[in-house]
């Protein structure tokens, strides 16, 4: 699995803060040396709007489609991913879980490669890429470009990044907590502290 974050808007904590103050009209209380302080206060109070107005995109690949499948059901969030129409399978790479123990990776690789010789059947049947990808693997790999707000982003950390989460989701969503967590400590680091990337 690769996270690249792509693009974060500039100075994300100064527009959020600067969102929050209009409401208020206190920027004259908006200061270099106190900004990001209000964003917490803003998430205790349930003032998220504010934090619509950063955003960040990343780029997943390497995930399974069992992740993604997952991944874009938040509907707030904007996905580009590779397409199994246009683009053929044959070759396609795949995730093995860690529950598949090293004593019996060689027999789960086996069985993906009997897949793939599945798909190259059907593709020279005459089937299109389209109904060939019936048979594929949801272990199969894929890449997605994907952008949310940070409201978003902290509703999909909060119940991505939960130990229960499953464990692939989790795994990228760590990921990515740990990236905008460096770039807005105020407003990730309550979910930093929950169970961000230390308690992977
Ligand atoms: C632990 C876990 C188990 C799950 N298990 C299943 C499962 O078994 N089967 C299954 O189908 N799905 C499952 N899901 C997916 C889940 O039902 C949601 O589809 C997914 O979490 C994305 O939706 P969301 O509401 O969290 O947030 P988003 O779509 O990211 O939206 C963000 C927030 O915006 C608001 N919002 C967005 N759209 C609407 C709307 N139309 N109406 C009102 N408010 C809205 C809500 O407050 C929402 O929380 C699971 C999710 C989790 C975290």
């Amino acid at each position: 699995m690769k996270v690249e974050l792509l693009a974060v808007t500039p100075e994300p904590e100064r527009i959020i803060e600067l969102a929050a103050r209009t409401c208020y009209q206190s920027g004259d209380r908006m200061t270099p040396e106190t900004l990001g302080e209000l964003l917490p206060k803003l998430i205790a109070m349930g003032h998220e709007s504010p934090f619509e107005h950063a955003y960040a995109t990343f780029r997943l690949t390497g995930v399974s489609r069992a992740m993604t499948h997952q991944l874009v059901r938040h509907r707030l969030m904007a996905v580009s991913q590779k397409s199994q129409r246009y683009v053929s399978e044959a070759s396609f790479d795949w995730v093995v879980p860690p529950s598949v123990t090293p004593g019996r990776k060689a027999e789960f690789d086996a069985d993906m490669e009997a897949i793939r010789a599945l798909y190259a059947k059907w593709k020279a049947a005459g089937l299109k890429n389209e109904d060939a990808r019936f048979v594929l693997p949801n272990a199969c790999t894929t890449e997605l470009i994907v952008s949310a707000n940070f409201r978003e982003w902290r509703h999909v950390f909060r119940v991505r990044c939960h130990p229960r989460a499953q464990w692939e989701i989790r795994q990228a969503c760590l990921a990515m907590l740990g990236e905008l967590g460096r770039h807005a400590p105020h407003v990730f680091a309550d979910l930093m502290k929950e169970c961000g990337p230390q308690k992977a």
